[in-house]
């Protein structure tokens, strides 16, 4: 079976000045030892994306844009496009959070523009799906992230979505500090490992990073990322706090 490497990745989402956002990279930098060999991800708001890529530089963390526009430039008041992302030193960029979805109305269409943009410009796409606890209760959980993976990647080979990370968080435990079971978070990712597999062949779905997202903290990590196909979490909350990060990054 593939070997993959955990992620663990932080969403700072809007917190942060300039002066926090070193504060924190330099507290989870200074004398930690990444036991697991994980790759870490940081996604802190876009006044802080460029400072934090610098301090970063030479450390194993990446930096990722928490959004950007499907266009490279153009009069789009308050939006960052993937080459400002990545001129500002990001590598990856998160692409259909919840409240992406909830808060300013990105739809399947528009994630699926902003996948492309992205994809155009090289930075590595951690795309989020989940359902909402109405869903679940309706049995629907399954089929909604289907056809948000359907929707959001449509017409991308294979090879063009080489890399993508897919983040699995349902929209009920984030930030709510509900947490799906590691077995209700194994069968969503294992069935998305599936969709992966029938929809681009299973070298692709066997190389595909599926992390879980939605109120995970220390306390829980480990039995999470005990799940076969748990491969990584992306956090919340506990990523604004160095040591609540550390020793998630940590998970045994
Ligand atoms: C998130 O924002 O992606 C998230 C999972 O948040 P929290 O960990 O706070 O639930």
């Amino acid at each position: 079976m593939t070997k993959r490497t955990p992620i663990i990745a932080g969403n700072w989402k809007m917190h942060n000045t300039l002066a926090e956002s070193a504060a924190l990279i330099k507290g989870l930098t200074e004398n930690f030892e990444n036991k697991q060999n994980a790759e870490i991800i940081v996604a802190p708001s876009y006044t802080s994306l460029a400072k934090v890529a610098e301090l970063c530089k030479g450390t194993a963390i990446k930096v990722a844009a928490q959004d950007v526009h499907w266009e490279d430039k153009g009069a789009f008041t308050s939006a960052v496009s993937p080459v400002q992302a990545k001129d500002a030193g990001a590598t990856h960029t998160i692409i259909g959070h919840s409240e992406r979805r909830s808060v300013f109305g990105d739809t399947d269409e528009i994630l699926n523009k902003k996948v492309a943009a992205a994809l155009r410009h090289g930075l590595t796409v951690i795309f989020c799906v989940g359902e909402t606890l109405a869903q679940r209760e309706t049995g629907e959980t399954l089929q909604v992230i289907e056809a948000q993976l359907k929707n959001g990647l449509k017409d991308f080979t294979a090879e063009q979505l080489n890399g993508l990370i897919i983040a699995y968080e349902p929209v009920w435990a984030i930030g709510t500090g509900k947490t799906a079971t590691p077995e209700q978070a194994q069968e969503v990712h294992a069935a998305i490992r599936q969709y992966l597999a029938t929809a681009y062949g299973n070298d692709f779905a066997q190389a595909t990073r599926i992390l879980y997202g939605g109120s995970v903290k220390d306390s829980n990590v480990d039995e999470i990322m005990a799940k076969e196909d748990v491969d990584g979490a992306l956090v919340g909350g506990q990523s604004l706090i160095a040591e609540k990060f550390r020793r998630i990054i940590n998970f045994n």
